[in-house]
């Protein structure tokens, strides 16, 4: 019975945890890690721990918990350097390409969105501009501005500073598994008013097709004949 009772639990759905920058994909990085915390060793601000039974990753698995301790982004990317197994990419040399998760937002529970002024995580995103962008929508026939802060996934390295920073009672923008909310518009679309989509410079690239010659046409010359 006692080996029925692990097997359930290590085999029971788990919800989805941030994990340090650079962890492998899923499973990959579950069969790579060796649980040895050295990762959370190096971490300076805390931010990682290794999962205990009652946790929501696989245990002695190191995860981050975004709204207590977020992802500082360390240029040097101390925990990277730390894992000896390549769990955690060696590969990654630059903290701004780590995807460790990626940020939405609650438009219910924003001040901003509801109208109000606040924006405080636009001012703690370290890729402010990039991840984390302020788009103006007008508010009906008001004369007012909503301020509507917006993710760019492109950018987004899910450090969670924005989670941390949100002052609603509950975090009106969150950490989540980018595989839970990002979609795929499709290679058929065209987005022609951005310059890579614009018809003009796509045409650049089909050659040229070269209109064949009245002799090359060949069939269509008997339609000619015998007319002077
Ligand atoms: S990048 Fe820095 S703050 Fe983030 S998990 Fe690694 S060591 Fe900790
Ligand atoms: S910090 Fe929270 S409430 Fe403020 S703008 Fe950002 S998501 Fe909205
Ligand atoms: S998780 Fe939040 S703070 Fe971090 S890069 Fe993404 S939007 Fe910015």
């Amino acid at each position: 019975a006692g080996g029925a009772g692990v097997a359930a639990i290590s085999d029971a759905p788990r919800p989805w945890v941030p994990r340090p920058p650079g962890a492998l994909p899923g499973k990959a990085f579950l069969a790579a890690c060796a649980r040895c915390g050295q990762c959370v060793k190096a971490c300076p601000y805390d931010t990682l721990r290794l999962a205990a039974i009652g946790d929501p990753a696989p245990i002695g698995t190191p995860y981050f918990t975004p709204r207590d301790i977020p992802c500082y982004m360390c240029a040097d990317i101390p925990c990277v350097k730390a894992c000896p197994t390549g769990a955690l990419d060696p590969e990654l040399d630059d903290i701004a390409k780590a995807r460790m998760g990626v940020a939405v937002v609650d438009p219910a529970s924003c001040l901003s969105t509801q109208g109000l002024r606040c924006e405080v995580c636009l001012r703690e995103c370290p890729e402010t501009g990039k991840a984390l962008t302020l788009e103006m929508h007008p508010r009906g026939l008001s004369r007012h501005t909503i301020f509507v802060p917006t993710v760019h996934p492109d950018a987004c390295t899910g450090c969670g500073l924005c989670e941390k920073s949100c002052p609603t009672d509950k975090p009106a923008i969150r950490v989540v598994d980018p595989d839970a909310v990002l979609g795929a518009i499709g290679k058929h679309y065209r987005l022609s008013w951005l310059p890579s989509d614009d018809p003009k410079n796509l045409r650049e690239e089909v050659p040229e097709e070269k209109t064949p010659s009245s002799e090359e046409a060949g069939g269509l010359d008997y339609l000619n004949e015998n007319i002077l």
